[in-house]
């Protein structure tokens, strides 16, 4: 079953699976095609899916960004020097003469006594953010900010909806290939073209206009032309007590949007328990991927994702047939196909907040996002190790193994914060997320 399947979902005839084209709809057929052979039943009424309403919004005909009013007028050019995007609903976007401010790593979290908004007022202003958190480069896990581990603080999606709660008008995050955990081709092709958003009611209203990034030598000019030292200000950014840095420095950029809106869906499906049918556990796996992208030199432009995440998907049909033939569990056992976790947990983030079976009620789930090819270890490495209870029924189901669980090598790269776990973690459901050693 995860031979065929995976093979199955990443081949080319799926495209990639990207949310919205034909590929979702051949994903979707063969998952539900799949679950009812196994044997389980719908886990929506007496349908399969859950609707997950996006918003598409795509920039197009980006003007430089330019930055005026230092020691020389500068300007930057889309993708190779920076990329902007919106989630705001907008057909015209338009930040003209914006205020500068460096803003250190954009924290403002008062559980740890910090706060890199203090005593500055950002409203209508473009900040300038570093990646990651002050604890980034340290080696221990002792700290502020966890130390070594990236804390969610540093993520890119914290960063914006933190610059939005302050009012900014503009929110540009300096690339830096450590600690992003990615190279800057990485930004360049999955922050353009279309971008999905879940819908909201407003539209997008309380964000900031312009979300982007821009390359690191891109900020030391700035920084120059402002007088300023980017070295410097990147090591004064780490230490408590850092002060935002009005750049005096004007940015501005424009471009169009062109915006869409469309259901994916959530495959789900439910095996009912015997004695505790109305307690969960949720098994999770994201079906969708990156769909087309950019061509390889053969022209090649489907981004195939056989292994993120076809073999997570082709495991939960694996598991399906696995339980219904190991007979009906103690408790309910959910089965969920998430679409758009690459655009930003989406798929998961909707069911968690709009739950088909209560949360209160799901005791725990386990995700599955990309299972390695290396073959049998005799470890497996559990991203988050310590985030929930979950950890000693991996332990014990190990130790009958003669296997070993062990903490990710690289938690400054944030990777807890990068699955579809997350969304429900975060809400409080135990989660656990392992993948080979
Ligand atoms: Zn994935």
């Amino acid at each position: 079953t995860m031979k065929s399947i995976t093979e199955e979902l990443s081949s080319d005839a799926y495209e990639g699976r990207a949310p919205g084209t034909p590929g979702e709809a051949k994903t979707l057929a063969l998952l539900t095609a799949k679950f009812e052979a196994a044997g389980i039943e719908p886990g929506n009424g007496d349908s399969w899916f859950q609707d997950v309403p996006l918003v598409s919004i795509e920039a197009k005909n980006v003007s430089p960004l330019t930055v005026t009013g230092g020691s020389e007028n500068m300007s930057f050019s889309y993708g190779p020097e920076m990329v902007v995007t919106s989630y705001q609903e907008q057909p015209k976007i338009d930040v003209a003469n914006s205020d500068m401010v460096f803003v250190g790593y954009g924290v403002n979290a008062p559980e740890r006594g910090w706060n890199d908004y203090e005593g500055v007022d950002v409203k209508g202003k473009t900040v300038v953010i570093l990646v990651n958190d002050p604890d980034f480069g340290t080696e221990s896990l002792e700290g502020d900010f966890g130390g070594r581990a990236m804390t969610y603080y540093g993520r890119w999606t914290y960063k914006y909806e933190e610059a939005a709660r302050q009012g900014a008008a503009a929110a540009l995050i300096i690339h830096d290939t450590d600690p992003a955990a990615y190279g800057w081709n990485v930004v360049e092709s999955s922050w353009s073209g279309p971008q999905f958003y879940a819908q909201s009611a407003n539209g997008g209203a309380d964000q900031t206009k312009i979300n982007g990034w821009i390359q690191k030598d891109v900020a030391a000019k700035i920084f120059a032309a402002a007088g300023q030292d980017l070295t410097a200000q990147m090591a004064a950014a780490k230490k408590k007590g850092f002060k935002a840095v009005e750049l005096g420095l004007k940015a501005s950029s424009s471009f169009e949007n062109t915006i869409s809106k469309m259901d994916s869906k959530n495959v789900v499906g439910i095996l009912k328990g015997k004695t505790r049918p109305d307690e969960y556990v949720v098994y999770t796996a994201h079906w969708d991927h990156l769909g087309r992208c950019k061509p390889a030199p053969d022209g090649d432009d489907i981004c195939n994702g056989a292994i993120d995440n076809a073999t997570g998907t082709a495991a939960l049909v694996a598991l399906a047939e696995a339980h219904v033939k190991a007979g009906a569990p103690d408790r309910s056992i959910i089965f969920l196909a998430v679409t758009a976790e690459e655009s930003g947990l989406l798929g998961s983030a909707y069911y968690a907040q709009n739950p088909i079976y209560p949360l209160n009620k799901t005791v725990g789930g386990v995700n599955m996002d990309a299972f390695g090819m290396a073959g049998p270890a005799n470890n497996v490495i559990v991203v988050g190790k310590g985030k929930s209870g979950l950890d000693r029924y991996l332990e014990a189901a190990l130790t009958g193994d003669g296997r070993v669980a062990e903490a990710e090598p690289t938690p400054e790269k944030g990777y807890y914060y990068r699955s579809d776990h997350f969304s429900f973690a975060k809400l409080g459901v135990p989660m656990i997320y392992f993948e080979g050693g």
